[in-house]
């Protein structure tokens, strides 16, 4: 058993801000996370930048550009918020006291531009730039001694007094989160961490899909973790597809806008274009657009993927300004100068998640919820391109300042009931097929393009799974791999069920008649 003050899961950047903050207002801190190193999650990949602010801009100009791209779904008082701090806090914590280091034209940032900004706004490391920042954070992070840091530590429930307590007069109880079980993945023992306050920062749920840009650990933990523990999560329907990631091998790599931006062209796999049948702009259409279109071509012609074909670029000049991505290409053996790039588009982005007030507060008292996992009601039903790494920042910020306040309550630690191990080694088979499964039926029914009938028939084949999964999971030998499949499909559950639910298309959710 463990105790602390406050208790981070997740290492992405939501995390390591919240925690770092947390730990400068005088507290305790033990920050955790499932993967082996601290350099983890959706922050890690993420290549394009943050929005900071552009040389004509303004704190309206900004929420006006989230709004559109919400349409019309934004919480209101969540994205002024944004604008109003998020720039600020850029200047004070990741430049000034992380150093984190921005591209520079002389000594001015160089902001580029991004789809849907209405003008350049966005500050960035080449095309690395989350990597960048975190890996700068977690250097800080580090050097306080206020901060335990534990890696290879899955947490798999969290602790409430509805749940958990042995006091059964606790019931009676407001719902309150004391803390969380963890699974050691070094020594494979389960054990608690009591802590006043707790903040989930887990990312996001890619993985529950067929195709994700997400990194394997996007397992939608957070949304299990919230969900079985009685917080409000919303929003859920709302998942954003990249239209274009590389089918190639296992993992699935942006291919940039950029690259149909400079000329490539959309193919299917007889070589022929089609995207003029759905879009004036034809490949460079709108994002969604050009992704369901993909999705319609690949179901009409059989296929797995379609292709962009940049052949009409030389060797040199594709070098030259898609280094990273002709690379990536060129190492699983695509050469962009004469090959067609096999894409699809991919899951890219929850927009919904946890529903937390400004300060990340969710429903459940002395839980907070940062980051992807959280709903802050900035995205709305989509997602502005580059908000998401800032709106990590300022509610990483503010919850983390928020924890020296008090919430009512917040020292009361019940005995809870001691874990039983349970013995049962689960079959790997059973595990890949039933990943293999929900990963199908979210990406055919609750994908890109949704019908009641797609959706009804999702929710009956995960209702079905997941008596199967709770029935195993029941007796197994716990595991990080038997952890994530059970909270992958709760996660699925709980998206599948807000989709239905929602009985218009708005933003990234997309009903067809
Ligand atoms: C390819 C790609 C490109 C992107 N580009 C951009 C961009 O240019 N600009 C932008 O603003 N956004 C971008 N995004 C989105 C952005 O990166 C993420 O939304 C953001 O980084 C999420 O940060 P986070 O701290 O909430 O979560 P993450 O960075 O995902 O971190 C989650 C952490 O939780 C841990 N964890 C999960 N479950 C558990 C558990 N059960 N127990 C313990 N630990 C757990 C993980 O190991 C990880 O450390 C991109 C995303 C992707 C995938």
């Amino acid at each position: 058993m463990k105790q602390t003050n406050v208790l981070v899961i997740g290492s992405g950047l939501a995390g390591l801000i919240a925690a770092l903050t947390a730990a400068e207002e005088g507290n305790e801190v033990i920050l955790l996370t499932k993967t082996n190193d601290l350099l983890s999650g959706n922050t890690s990949q993420a290549q394009g930048g943050i929005i900071y602010r552009g040389e004509t801009d303004s704190p309206q100009m900004l929420v006006n550009d989230l709004k559109l791209a919400g349409d019309g779904h934004c919480w209101e008082p969540a994205i002024q918020q944004l604008a109003t701090l998020g720039p600020k806090l850029i200047d004070e914590i990741l430049v000034k006291k992380i150093g984190v280091n921005f591209d520079k034209n002389g000594s001015e940032f160089d902001l580029t531009a991004e789809g849907a900004h209405s003008l350049r706004r966005i500050v960035h490391n080449k095309d690395k730039t989350g990597e960048a920042i975190q890996v700068a954070v977690i250097k800080k992070v580090k050097e306080n001694s206020n901060i335990t840091i534990l890696t290879n530590q899955v947490v798999f429930d969290l602790l409430t007094l509805s749940h958990h307590s042995k006091n059964s007069i606790d019931i009676y109880e407001h719902p309150a989160c004391f803390g969380a079980y963890v699974f050691d993945n070094n020594t494979k023992t389960i054990y608690p961490i009591f802590a006043n306050r707790t903040i989930l920062a887990t990312g996001g749920l890619g993985q529950i899909f067929l195709h994700t840009t997400n990194p394997a650990e996007a397992t939608g933990d957070g949304i299990a973790l919230a969900w079985r523990a009685g917080a409000r999560c919303f929003n859920l329907e709302y998942i954003q597809f990249h239209p274009t990631a590389l089918f190639e091998g296992d993992k699935r790599f942006l291919i940039s806008e950029a690259v149909r931006g400079e000329g490539g062209v959309l193919v299917d796999k007889n070589g022929n274009e089609f995207m003029q049948r759905f879009h004036p702009q034809k490949s460079l259409a709108p994002r969604d657009i050009v992704a369901r279109s993909i999705h319609k071509v690949m179901l009409e012609t059989s296929s797995t993927n379609v292709f962009i074909d940049i052949t009409h670029k030389s060797k040199e000049w594709l070098q030259n300004r898609f280094p990273t991505i002709y690379q990536h290409c060129f190492n699983v053996g695509i050469d962009m100068a004469s090959d067609l790039i096999p894409v699809v588009p991919a899951a890219h982005y929850s927009c919904g998640g946890v529903g937390v007030s400004l300060r990340g507060r969710t429903s459940l008292r002395r839980l907070y919820a940062v980051g992807e996992i959280s709903c802050t009601g900035v995205h709305g039903a989509n997602r502005l391109a580059s908000s998401s790494l800032l709106e990590a920042l300022v509610w990483g910020y503010l919850a983390g300042k928020d924890t020296s306040k008090s919430w009512k309550k917040d020292d009361y630690f019940p005995a809870i009931y001691e874990w039983v191990d349970e013995k049962e080694e689960i079959d790997p088979a059973l595990i890949f097929q039933d990943w293999t499964s929900i990963k199908y039926t979210m990406w055919n029914y609750v994908g890109l393009i949704r019908t009641k009938e797609r959706l009804h028939r999702a929710q009956n084949m995960l209702r079905n799974l997941q008596l199967a999964i709770e029935g195993f999971y029941r007796k197994a030998k716990m595991s990080r791999e038997i952890i994530e499949l059970r909270n992958g499909l709760q996660a699925a559950i709980a998206v599948t069920n807000a989709t239905v639910e929602s009985p218009y298309s708005r933003g990234t959710h997309y009903l067809e008649k």
